[in-house]
């Protein structure tokens, strides 16, 4: 059996603690690899890595770790299909979808290589007789990542690019799910030139994660997972005194208004509702239904969803993949009983999908309630799999007000052709990305992704000049030249 290492100091590590986790293809329903569950000695080493690290690269200039991250991008584009197939592997997506998520994933890197540029500070002349000011962002020291497992790839590369084309030095702690991607992709930037100690990888479960918080020497802590995981991160590194965003969990809605383009507004519901099996923060999980559009609509994604191919990323025509692993596949089963008990009229079961020669795989089929109301528990809690509620509501403000009430705030869009509708909701919607005629609105890593309420805690998104902020301090300069300098203390503040 293969055994996942850490990828510490430019070289595979073998964790000194004999505790290891279970690497599953959730196809199969197999263990395929065995990773480290790695201790405070492991820990230790990594932190010892990356101040060095951190020591020689922040005094790279900007230009010249831009060329290196540069270089790094035509490795990772070199070797995407093998990067690919280990997520696939490992998550169970399909190896297209596996495709897309490196390629947001490569956006990031490429914004990252502009750091000369969005290091830029702002600069006044005179701002008193002979004063100029100027200010300028410099690296934090140390920085952590602790990642999901439904982007393997995708959601640590929001935060590593950023952090290391930043100055600072990276230790990423990635899901214990699907760890093998994450040293993949550190070892190919280290093929690329970036120092040894830069960007390290870290394999562990929560007790790891609980190390790296209180670690003195780590300044910042990036975390991408489940709200309540979240906000436990977001409050003990606080505690810690530590820079913190930290991104949690979602329940996206898509309104579609009586004027939409039906047939576009079905298709953008079926590939964000069960797109990766629902598995992703941005998938569409509620579907409002507004006035007299609701009874055709529910039966176009009917009669679509029915008809997904739900199979192993192996098969090319496969368009829905497993789920991560067999609890959360019984979590799943467990919700849409809930739903069926809580009175909502369960259209499409995909608990009792089988799957010839995969059997044992994590597979639930394409699920639809209609009629589901916001009492109901299907409703308020995230499901993370291919279960979509269907709210039906007499009007547009009825649409708006249910969004705005649920605790979660991620993502949001509105299919209309009414422009005035479309305006009104963006400027009014109480969620941090918002979609019209578009599915799954996630921003481009040019602009910064994040949501508002239990989606997020801490004052920064990731990415973008979001990103840049949060993994810089910033320095403001105040300095009066030339050397006539008019003698004495002054004790009143300046005012010239
Ligand atoms: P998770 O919260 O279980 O795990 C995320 C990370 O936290 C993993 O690295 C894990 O090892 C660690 N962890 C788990 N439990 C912990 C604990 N008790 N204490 C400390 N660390 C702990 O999340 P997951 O199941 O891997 O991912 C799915 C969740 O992530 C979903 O809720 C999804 O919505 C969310 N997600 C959010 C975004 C976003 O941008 N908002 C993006 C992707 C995924």
């Amino acid at each position: 059996m293969d055994h996942i290492s850490n990828f510490i100091h430019g070289k595979y590590q073998k964790s000194e603690s004999e505790k290891f986790l279970e690497v599953l293809d959730p196809s199969k329903g197999e263990v395929v690899k065995l990773v480290n569950n790695s201790n405070k000695s492991d820990l230790e080493k990594a932190v010892s890595s990356s101040k060095k690290g951190f020591v020689e690269w922040s005094n790279y200039t900007p230009l010249k770790r831009s060329r290196i991250i540069s270089d790094y991008k035509n490795l990772i584009n070199a070797n995407i299909k093998n990067l690919a197939n280990i997520i696939s592997i490992e998550h169970g997506k399909t190896y297209d979808d596996a495709i897309g998520s490196l390629t947001r994933g490569i956006e990031v890197i490429e914004f990252a290589c502009g750091i000369p540029h969005l290091l830029k500070g702002e600069f006044s002349a005179d701002v008193g007789t002979d004063i100029d000011s100027w200010s300028m962002r410099q690296p934090l020291g140390i920085c952590v990542g602790i990642t999901p497992f439904n982007f393997p790839a995708m959601v640590p590369m929001w935060m590593y690019p950023m952090a290391i084309a930043c100055g600072n030095s990276f230790i990423l702690k990635p899901s214990e799910k699907n760890p093998s991607c994450a040293i993949e992709l550190a070892k190919l930037f280290s093929e690329a030139g970036l120092p040894d100690g830069v960007f390290n990888v870290i394999n562990g479960d929560k007790d790891l994660v609980n190390l790296l918080i209180e670690h003195n020497d780590i300044s910042s802590i990036s975390f991408v997972g489940s709200t309540p995981v979240a906000k436990y991160i977001y409050s003990e590194a606080a505690k810690n005194a530590k820079r913190v965003q930290a991104l949690g969990g979602a329940k996206n809605h898509l309104v579609v208004m009586p004027d939409a383009n039906l047939e576009n507004a079905v298709d953008g519901i079926i590939g964000a509702a069960f797109g990766s099996s629902g598995e992703r923060c941005m998938a569409v999980s509620v579907a409002v239904a507004v006035g007299d559009i609701a009874d055709e609509l529910v039966s176009n994604v009917k009669s679509k969803a029915e008809t997904l191919k739900v199979a192993p990323w192996t098969d090319k025509e496969s368009e829905m993949g497993p789920l991560i692993s067999k609890q959360h596949k019984e979590k799943v089963i467990d919700y849409i009983s809930i739903g069926e008990k809580e009175g909502a009229d369960l259209l499409l079961d995909g608990r009792n999908i089988k799957i010839q020669g995969y059997e044992n795989g994590f597979f639930v089929g394409p699920t639809l309630f209609d009629n589901v109301n916001s009492q109901m528990k299907i409703y308020n809690e995230e499901i993370f799999g291919p279960v979509l509620s269907v709210v039906r509501v007499k009007n547009y403000n009825e649409a708006l007000e249910l969004v705005n009430n649920h605790p979660f705030g991620n993502g949001t869009s509105i299919y209309t052709s009414d422009g005035e509708i479309s305006r009104h909701y963006t400027s009014n919607a109480k969620i941090g990305m918002v979609g019209v005629n578009v599915p799954i609105p996630v921003p481009m890593a040019f602009h910064s992704f994040g949501g508002w309420k239990n989606s997020i805690y801490g004052d920064y998104g990731m990415h973008g000049n979001e990103g840049v902020k949060f993994y810089t301090k910033l320095k403001t300069v105040t300095s009066r030249w030339p050397k006539s300098i008019k003698s004495g203390p002054e004790f009143s503040m300046p005012i010239n």
